[in-house]
């Protein structure tokens, strides 16, 4: 593999912007390396500015269950900009997307678009203190929603204790009102609500997917929604990665739970920027029209992004077998890989749910951020380059998940895991 356009644009891309990235991750950082500058992707795959092309299992980390350049969404999208760009005034096309979210989601009565699930999280919680009128809210150790101050926030000293900014920039009287939780840890939930009576929200990933794929367990999330309403708390259930990724109705489906606030993003927007939030009508309400919460964005449903939602997620409506071909090809990618693994006596655990799947260089099962840390990054880094130079593109972290999409099918996978197979074996045996 040459990189030699790449290691250029990237030389002048951080002459002009910062680490030559709009988003950390796409950095390298964690594994080492130049990132390849994409040229364009088709289908299943990535091409660079050297003409290198990889099998994409990021799938720009999460949005494209349909793959790059799906014809229906293309086509939607294009017809959407004949019409307008933005109008900055209401169309039918957010009506539309809204009726299909709640069509397939439970517990969504109404929502909002915002731009993104950054947007989606934060208008959340302003939302739930609004509702509640409480201030502090709890989050989980490794759950990601986002970049609005109060959900950057790290355990302070030890666990269920007031937040210390994960951040510079982010001030203490900020991050005092989040509490840090164990995930999967019952009694760290607990522990926030003894230290505090001032709870407005817990905002959670149910499928943890920012510290490598990580599920809560069934019983954990049933705790924790039981919690909530003893304790007049609202359940934040952050599906911005599991919406219309884990199944048709994101992953409260897995573990009969139900959200009071629920936030969207990625899947939902077919590759362009949309986020959502929503929820039972009595808390919607709060919000500006019709309530006092103040909540707007100038490109906030924008009619070509709700274009290409609506196309994603009518393609999801008509297709009920959707989710269990991507989960098949997510566990036969997952199985390869830990087999190929296991005959260089390496042990992986791995993770699948729906079109999402995780692996961590692990011998023991993962079950929260402590575990998800105590994985081998070394190793990680070096299966990950040995990969990318074999044109597999797998997510550049240990701490994100991976993307099936429908346009993959059993040879890419079979010849991934073959690719895998190799890279296990020069890692073993030099
Ligand atoms: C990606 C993500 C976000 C943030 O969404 P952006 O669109 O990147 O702002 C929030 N929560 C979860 C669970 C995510 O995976």
């Amino acid at each position: 593999m040459v990189l030699d356009c790449s290691i250029n644009d990237f030389n002048e891309a951080k002459q002009v912007i910062v680490g030559g990235v709009n988003s950390p991750v796409r950095a390298f950082s964690s594994v080492g390396g130049t990132p390849p500058f994409i040229h364009h992707a088709k289908g299943v795959h990535l091409y660079d500015e050297d003409g290198n092309r990889y099998i994409d299992f990021v799938q720009s980390w999460g949005p494209l269950l349909f793959g790059h350049c799906d014809s229906e969404i293309e086509e939607a999208i294009i017809e959407a900009t004949k019409k307008g760009t933005s109008y900055g005034a209401p169309t039918i096309a957010e009506t539309q997307l809204a009726k299909l979210i709640i069509s397939m989601v439970d517990g969504v009565d109404k929502l909002r678009f915002v731009n993104s699930g950054t947007e989606a999280t934060m208008s959340a919680i302003r939302l739930a203190r609004a509702y509640t009128k409480k201030d502090d809210i709890i989050k989980f150790e490794g759950c990601y929603h986002g970049h609005s101050d109060s959900l950057l926030v790290a355990a302070g000293s030890g666990l269920a204790t007031f937040g210390n900014p994960s951040s510079p920039g982010i001030p203490l009287s900020v991050s005092k009102n989040t509490l840090v939780a164990r995930y999967n840890d019952i009694e760290s939930v607990k522990q926030c609500f003894e230290k505090s009576t001032n709870i407005a929200a817990i905002i959670i990933e149910p499928i943890a997917g920012n510290m490598g794929l990580v599920p809560a367990q069934g019983e954990f999330l049933n705790a924790i929604q039981k919690l909530c309403d003893e304790k007049g708390a609202l359940l934040i259930i952050d599906e911005v990665m599991s919406g219309f990724r884990a199944s048709q109705s994101g992953s409260q489906a897995f573990y009969g739970i139900q959200g009071d606030i629920i936030t969207f993003g990625k899947v939902i927007g077919g590759g362009m920027p949309v986020g959502a939030f929503g929820g039972r009508k009595e808390i919607m309400k709060l919000l500006s029209p019709e309530g006092a919460v103040y909540q707007a964005g100038t490109l906030s449903g924008n009619p070509i992004a709700m274009a290409a939602g609506i196309t994603a997620l009518r393609k999801i409506e008509r297709d009920p077998r959707l989710y269990e071909r991507l989960e098949t090809l997510a566990n036969r990618l997952m199985d390869g890989f830990k087999e190929a693994a296991a005959q260089c006596e390496i042990t992986l655990q791995t993770v699948v749910r729906g079109s999402m799947f995780g692996f961590f260089f692990s011998d023991v099962p993962v079950k929260n951020f402590d575990d998800a840390q105590n994985a081998n990054k070394e190793l990680f880094a070096k299966f990950h380059y040995g990969c990318l130079k074999k044109g597999i593109y797998l997510a550049c972290s240990p701490f994100e998940a991976g993307f099936i999409c429908t346009a993959m099918n059993e040879e890419h996978i079979d010849m991934t895991i073959n690719i895998a197979s190799e890279v296990f074996k020069e890692i073993t045996y030099g």
